[in-house]
Parts: structure tokens; sequence; C-alpha cells
């Protein structure tokens, strides 16, 4: 008998990409397209939907011609990015606003000072931040020609990527979405699993743009019947940091994945039950499995390796990324130089989309080295602001962290990073977590996976790195990095 294959979709920010996988997570064959961001004013940050479309679509030939006999698929995606696309004709009304965009900031503080953050993080988890889809959503229905006719008529439809894929995939046929990406699009309520009335009303959507929520494992149709080699069913999504949750088996209360790729994404599983953050971390759906839920907080640091892109590319420091660890490692500390990547805003836990980066603490004898090595410790510091709220959110004190992304590549940073959490920080074998997450959905889906526990067998760890850094150091060194960041976070109000 041949061994079940399930095909990952993994349209994320900078690339599109399709995987085939056995069951054993082992991946068989790769397809990747590079995907363009274009950044038409200060803040803007958007992708064109056609192309998310065809570049995934030719991922997903390429390693079909390979191995055609798929069992099922399974697709995860760049969260909150927003597309509108027109029911008759599947034509995108406007380009994907990227999650990174912050061209609903004023919005987002009109609504603060109006007074309605507290309702929509007990109904949403979430903080009002121009990151989440409510406001891209609004932006376009008020800005785009057409767009709030063809609402009016029931003729829009809205969805976050998957939604937009899946449509796509099955011709038309099926407008859905699941619990993790509906959790963050700021409009569903992640305690009553409804689109939440209220908050529709109050950012101006019509119930009829919205697709229907399922949980990460069930029936999502089945591709259209001349797409492909064949139709193919589609029995697993969810949104990347969720996926890559799945993908490294962090299915027990208090146990930590942290992705560092163009951003960082640190998620703590708190169990079933909803809880509000009181510490600035927003609270999301896990997974949504047989109807059951696990509940996670969530740290999004929007700037992780695109600092170290942007000492490659702005700054010219080094060719390629994998460099700024032998420069880092020319000078013995960091001479007192910190690098708040803050280029886009600061995220969590401090929430200020109007801070910019800055580079601190230069002296005359500072050097590109002190500075490439201030931005692979900033990876750390920002994890370490996360790690202190999750631990004073949850009560959990968790001994390991599961890392992933690009960056885990960087040895100095991850020894780093273990370092100043004083904690374990565990590589597993396979890298590609959020791909694996989406074919393990789909294979809990088909039936090849019973439970949980079968992909929490399959878990390997790759490398182990346990903290050695005296409290003393580790302690003056996050005191530099605090008093850095509070300087860009309040720097912001006033330049
Ligand atoms: P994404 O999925 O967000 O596109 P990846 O997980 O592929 O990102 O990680 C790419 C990011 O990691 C880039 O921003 C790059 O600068 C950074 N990166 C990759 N390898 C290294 C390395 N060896 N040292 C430092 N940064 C790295």
């Amino acid at each position: 008998m041949t061994q079940p294959k399930f095909l990952s979709v993994d349209q994320g920010t900078t690339s599109s990409r399709a995987i085939v996988f056995t069951a054993d997570g082992t991946p068989l064959a790769t397809a990747q397209k590079e995907l363009k961001l274009h950044y038409p004013q200060n803040g803007w940050v958007e992708q064109n939907a056609d192309d998310i479309w065809s570049d995934t679509l030719h991922c997903v030939r390429e390693v079909i011609k390979q191995h055609a006999d798929i069992t099922a698929f399974g697709i995860t995606n760049q969260r909150e990015t927003t597309i509108l696309w027109n029911r008759e004709t599947g034509k995108p009304v406007y380009n994907a606003i990227v999650w990174q965009d912050r061209r609903t900031a004023e919005e987002c503080a009109k609504l603060k000072r109006g007074g309605y953050e507290q309702k929509i993080v007990e109904k949403t988890g979430l903080l009002l931040d121009p990151y989440f889809s409510a406001t891209k959503i609004k932006w376009i229905l008020g800005h785009i020609e057409g767009a709030a006719e063809l609402a009016r008529d029931g003729k829009l439809a809205f969805g976050t990527v998957d939604s937009f894929l899946l449509w796509k995939l099955t011709g038309g046929k099926v407008h859905a979405t699941d619990a993790t990406n509906a959790s963050r699009t700021m409009l569903y309520n992640i305690r009553t699993h409804e689109w939440d009335e209220e908050l529709l009303h109050l950012f101006g959507i019509p119930r009829t743009l919205l697709p229907e929520v399922k949980d990460n494992v069930a029936d999502f149709g089945t591709t259209q019947d001349d797409l492909l080699e064949k139709p193919y069913p589609v029995r697993g999504m969810a949104g990347d940091q969720q996926a890559a949750l799945i993908g490294q088996a962090c299915f027990e209360t208090g146990m930590v994945k942290s992705t560092y790729g163009t951003g960082c994404f640190a998620l703590m599983n708190i169990g079933e039950e909803f809880k509000v953050s009181q510490n600035k971390l927003v609270t999301s759906i896990g997974y949504r499995i047989g109807g059951k839920t696990n509940y996670v907080l969530e740290g999004s640091i929007f700037v992780a390796g695109a600092a170290i892109q942007f000492l490659r590319d702005n700054l010219g420091f080094f060719a390629s990324a994998a460099e700024s660890e032998k420069l880092a490692e020319e000078v013995k500390d960091n001479g007192g130089v910190y690098f708040v990547p803050a280029l886009t805003g600061l995220g969590a836990p401090y929430w200020n989309p109007n801070a910019r980066g800055a580079i601190l603490g230069l002296a005359r004898d500072s050097t590109r080295a002190h500075i490439a090595r201030a931005a692979l410790e900033a990876q750390a510091y920002q994890t370490k602001d996360l790690m202190d709220a999750f631990v004073k959110d949850s009560g959990i004190d968790p001994a390991i962290i599961r890392v992933d992304g690009g960056l885990v590549a960087n040895v100095f940073m991850v020894k780093f990073l273990s370092d100043m959490l004083d904690r374990t920080v565990e590589i597993p074998s396979c890298a590609e977590t959020t791909a694996l997450g989406a074919a393990y959905l789909a294979a809990l889906g088909s039936g090849t996976f019973k439970n949980l526990e079968d992909i929490a067998g399959n878990w390997n760890c790759a490398k182990r790195y346990t903290p050695s850094m005296d409290a003393v150091t580790r302690e003056t060194l996050y005191t530099g990095w605090k008093k850095a960041v509070g300087v860009v976070n309040h720097a912001s109000s006033n330049i």
C-alpha cells in the first residue's frame, strides 16, 4: 500500500509555497514563488491578490506533477491580510492589504478615544490596532469606488488569504475560513464562536461579506474538477502561527513556540479557558478541533528577521543574512549599543504604531559589529518582553520554548536567546513547522491521524540550547534594552 501524502499550501508574506509531506512529517517535494510587497505610501503595505492566487496555483501544480496521489490538502496563510472580491467575477476589488499595513492607525486611535477597546478585547481577545482585518475592510469599503454598492447588493466577499485561496481552489463553491483565522479579524467573538453583530455594526461591515467559520479540521470542500490532475479534498486549515503551534506539537497548557521570520510570533497554549491578557498580549484561538477550543496568548513582534534584512539591504552591512552571525561575534559584547527595530511601529507589548526604529548607545568606538550584534540581541530582548508577559498573565513559567523560522539558523542568536530567557530553547528536526502543521491538520481530517497525540509523537528535537549566562549580566543587559525601548516608545509622540 502506498503511504498517504498531504499537500500543504503555505501562503506567506514573502512567498507562496506548496509542500508535499508524508504523515510522519517528511517533506517529499516543494515549490516556492517569491511574492512582491508594494509600499504605495508611508506605512501602507499591499500585495496583488491575483498574484497570491496564481503563484499558489503554480506551486500546487508543480508538486502535483511529482506526487499526484495526494490524500488531502491543508491550507495555512499569512493572517489578517485582507482581500475583498466580487463574487460574480472572482476579481479582487483592491489589492490585498497586508497585516503590516498601518493606514488605519488614526481610525484605531479614534475608536480608542471613543472607549471601544475594552469591549473589543473582551469579545475578540484583540487590541485595537491596524494589524487586524476589521479596519482594513472598512477602509476598502469606504475608499474604493463601487465596493460599497457591491456589498449592498450581496456581491462582495471578504476573506483573509485562506478564504480567498479556498474560494479559488473550489471554483467559487466554498466561502469559508477556520476559527484561528477568524479570530484575527477583530469581528469574531472567540467566546461565543460567532461573527459579532455589534462589532460588524461598529465597523460598518455587512454580514453578507463574511465566510462561514469552520473548525481547523473540517470538510472545506474539494478542488474544482478541472483545476488539477483530479479533484482533491481540502481537510485542514489554520493561520500560519497557529499552524506552527500545531507543527511544534504545543498541545499542553503552558507550552510555548516562537517563530523568527520576518516578524516574531510567540504563542503560549493556555488551555480551554478564554482569558483576557492584563499585560498587552492578545488572546486568540490556538486551534478548534472537534468543536473543542484551545486558546493561546500571543505576542507579535513586527520586525525580527526584517531587522537583519534592513542591515543587509538598506545599510549594506553584509551580503547575506547569515553573515550577521560572524560579524556579531567579532566583538565580545554589545558595547552598550541597542538596536530597537521599530521599523513599522512597536507590536506587543507596547502597541505603538507611530514608533520608529533607533540605534542607541553609540560611542566613538562603536562599529558595524556592535550594531549587527545589537540587531541579533534585540530578538532575544523582544522575546523576553513577551515571555515575562506570558508568565504574568498565565501564572505558568515554562522551562522550555520551542523555536523555528529562518533566524534560528543563527547559532549566536539562539544561544543568546536561551541566555536572556534563562530557559532551554529547542529546535525541531522539521524546520518547516508552519507548512507541517497544515499537513497534520489534513492528516487528521482524512483519518490518517486519530488525535493530537499522533502528532505529538512525531515531534523530534534536533538541537537544544541551555542557558549559561549569569544573572547579573542578564539583568544588566535587559535593563539597557528596557531603557532603549522606552526612549523609542516615548519619542514617537514627540518626533
Ligand atoms: P518568512 O517566513 O517571514 O518569510 P523566514 O522564516 O524564511 O521568513 O526567515 C527569513 C528571515 O530570517 C529574513 O528576515 C532573514 O533576514 C532572516 N535570516 C535568515 N537566516 C538568517 C541568519 N542565518 N542569521 C540572521 N538572520 C537570518
